[in-house]
This record gives structure tokens, sequence and C-alpha cells, in this order.
């Protein structure tokens, strides 16, 4: 690896949302972007899956420029892609891996295998190898500031 990613915080709230979206789509894939800084998340943008598929995603192409655009100007870095695997465990399939574009960037998958209960895994994938990273959540009550 590069470059070794911090692990992902996310709190609660942004949490929530993603699992929201990802049991709308349900059982399509969702797919979405995480801003923050250093692995903080603090901003989510949940983005269309142009595929409509319940085996993979791709975001719009122009829809995703805008996004980091955004992300840029608001001076965040882009923390993560996350995407849904409505019926397989939340670790990157084979494709995940492959089109793993953004090393800079960790993969978070939230699994609904079990639906009452959603799973989830965050990957930093660089040129094939994958390296499980920590997912920190943070409650509103232990937030500071
Ligand atoms: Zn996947």
């Amino acid at each position: 690896m590069k470059k070794n990613l911090p692990d992902l915080e996310i709190p609660e709230d942004l949490l929530n949302k993603l699992i929201e979206h990802a049991r709308q789509e349900y059982p399509l894939e969702s797919c979405g972007i995480l801003a923050g800084k250093e692995g903080k998340i603090t901003k989510l943008y949940s983005m269309e899956n142009t595929q409509k598929s319940s085996s993979c995603y791709l975001m719009a192409p122009e829809e995703q420029l805008r996004v980091f655009q955004e992300i840029e100007e608001e001076g965040l870095e882009l923390s993560a892609i996350y995407h849904s695997h409505p019926h397989s465990p939340p670790f990157p399939s084979q494709r995940d891996v492959d089109s793993a574009f953004y090393p800079d960037s960790l993969i978070l998958i939230i699994s609904l295998m079990e639906k009452k209960v959603p799973q989830f895994g965050a990957f930093q994938i660089e040129k094939g190898k994958v390296e499980k990273k920590a997912i920190k959540v943070i409650g509103k009550d232990e937030k500071v500031s």
C-alpha cells in the first residue's frame, strides 16, 4: 500500500441515512459518496445506481463529478465510496476490487443479507490488494463540539 488510510469514523445519523438509502433501493444496490477529513465523515451524498442492478452499481459520471467538485470546494476529502450488497456479505466482490479507482478513499459496503441487522465493512483497495479497516460509529451524545 502506498499510503495507509485512516479508519472510518461516521456519525450515527449519517450511518442511519446510509442504511435507509440501502433499504429504499433494495433489492437493487444503492451507492453514494462519503466526504470528510482524515476518515471522519461529515457529509453523505446518496447517488443513483444507473445500473439498476442487485449485483453491481455505477454512478452517473456527471453527477459524480459534481459531487467531487463540491467536496473540493468545501475543503473536504473523498473519504469513502459506499454501496450495498443486498444478498451477499459486506466484503468486496471481484468486481469491487477490479473497479476500485480511487485508492485514496475507502470502499464502504453495507450488507442487507440480514435485513434487520445491516452489516458493514470498510476496505482500502489498491492494485488488487484489500485491507480491512475499522468503522467507528459516533453517537450523538459522544460528539465533541
Ligand atoms: Zn460490491
